[in-house]
């Protein structure tokens, strides 16, 4: 049994199966996350039948690094594989950027994404699979190990965005305890604004997410109406916006959240007009929330262009005189392909059915 990955929960059923009291449970959980120790020899305050017990029957087994990558302005780039991976196994990408007092660490959910957004690398790779709750908590684990965290000084990672590979609610099952492990206090006891998880829009896992954790909420918009939306999000011929904004707003009711980040990638000549600006403020006018616009990011085979960052800025003030928060995001670590939207790894398995094309069959049938 590995371990890493197991909520505070799950790990006191655990140890409870081996006839150790629940308080065991949160001695492991501030080994493991707060120290970083994989090695139950070396947690010393735990009782040495009990080491020896969990020594035959569980593990804490860490991501390997494949490679690492470091571009000029610090954002660094990790390549992680499971021990034990077969050779032809998919790498899992995290990618962490460091700012004055600030460190996020944008980690993975899956190998690939079935979603299938036009003018996203990971989605035109296809999908491979979900990632492990071990493979997910485990890129937080490993870069506070790669970054130096001591336990008694400054935090390293101050932010986590799930907003590397995958759709992260389309992997609700093994996100759920890796988000619970970076809030938990003895895990990374990190605070409920500084997770951040980005999602393109599944209607019904917004809600359920409204029940089970609270989290910061960015959606993927990308279009400020269904025509549009339809055709870079393909999710969209599902939940349409209306539909997505509605879970939006319960989602920030239920859990009292600040506001809800819409992102939207500029893409010259498509979405990117005053009056699309104009249609956007409207959408949103009124509710709490924040747009992000994202300068479209590069990579090979893509029909799409950057707008021009005077275009990018003409729009986000039109968006704030339509009475609506706008931000521009700072591209990063694009020379490593670190860059939103440019992780993509090597799908492998093929086999799985694209989202969007399936959607497109479904329409012509209907
Ligand atoms: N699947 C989730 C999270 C991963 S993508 C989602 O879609 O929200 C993180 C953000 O990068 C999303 O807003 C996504 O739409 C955006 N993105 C994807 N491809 C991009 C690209 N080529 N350039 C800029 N942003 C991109
Ligand atoms: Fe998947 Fe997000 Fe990329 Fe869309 S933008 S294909 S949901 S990773």
């Amino acid at each position: 049994m590995n371990l890493l990955g197991l909520s505070r929960p799950e790990l006191e059923a655990f140890v409870a199966s081996l006839g150790a009291k629940p308080f065991r449970a949160r001695q492991l959980l501030k080994w493991i996350y707060r120290r970083g120790e994989a090695d139950f020899e070396r947690m010393t305050d735990l009782a040495r039948d009990f080491r020896a017990s969990l020594a035959k029957v569980a593990c804490v087994s860490v991501p390997d690094i494949v490679s690492t990558r470091t571009a000029a302005d610090g954002t660094r780039k990790w390549l992680l594989k499971m021990p034990g991976a077969r050779a032809a196994e998919q790498v899992v990408e995290t990618v962490f950027i460091p700012d004055p007092g600030r460190g996020t660490l944008c980690i993975s959910s899956q190998i690939g994404c079935a979603l299938d957004c036009s003018f996203c690398a990971t989605g035109r790779e296809g999908f491979n699979r979900n990632l492990s709750a071990a493979e997910i908590i485990g890129q937080v684990w490993l870069a506070n190990r790669e970054l130096g965290y001591d336990p008694d000084g400054e935090r390293i990672v101050t932010n986590v965005v799930l907003m590397g590979m995958g759709e992260p609610l389309a992997n609700y099952r093994n996100v759920l305890p890796a988000m619970r492990l970076m809030l938990d206090d003895l895990g990374y006891d990190l605070s409920r604004r500084r997770v951040t998880l980005s999602t393109s829009g599944l209607v019904p896992q917004i809600y359920r997410l409204a029940e089970d954790c609270n989290v910061a909420l960015a959606v993927s918009l990308h279009a400020p109406n269904d025509r549009l939306r339809d055709e870079l999000v393909p999710i969209n011929r599902r939940h349409p916006i209306a539909e997505l904004l509605a879970a939006c707003w319960h989602y920030l009711e239920r859990q009292n959240g600040r506001s809800v980040t819409f992102e939207y990638t500029m893409l010259d000549g498509v979405n990117d007009r005053p009056e699309q600006a104009r249609e956007l403020a409207a959408l949103l006018r009124g509710h709490d929330a924040k747009v992000n616009l994202i300068p479209f990011n590069t990579f090979p085979g893509t029909k799409y262009r950057r707008s021009p960052a005077e275009t990018i800025r003409r729009f986000r003030d039109l968006v704030v005189q339509g009475g609506v928060m706008a931000t521009i995001r700072r591209t990063r670590g694009d020379e490593i392909d670190a860059a939103c939207g440019q992780l993509r790894g090597q799908v492998l398995d093929r086999t799985q059915v694209r989202l969007g094309s399936r959607l497109v069959r479904l329409a012509v049938r209907a």
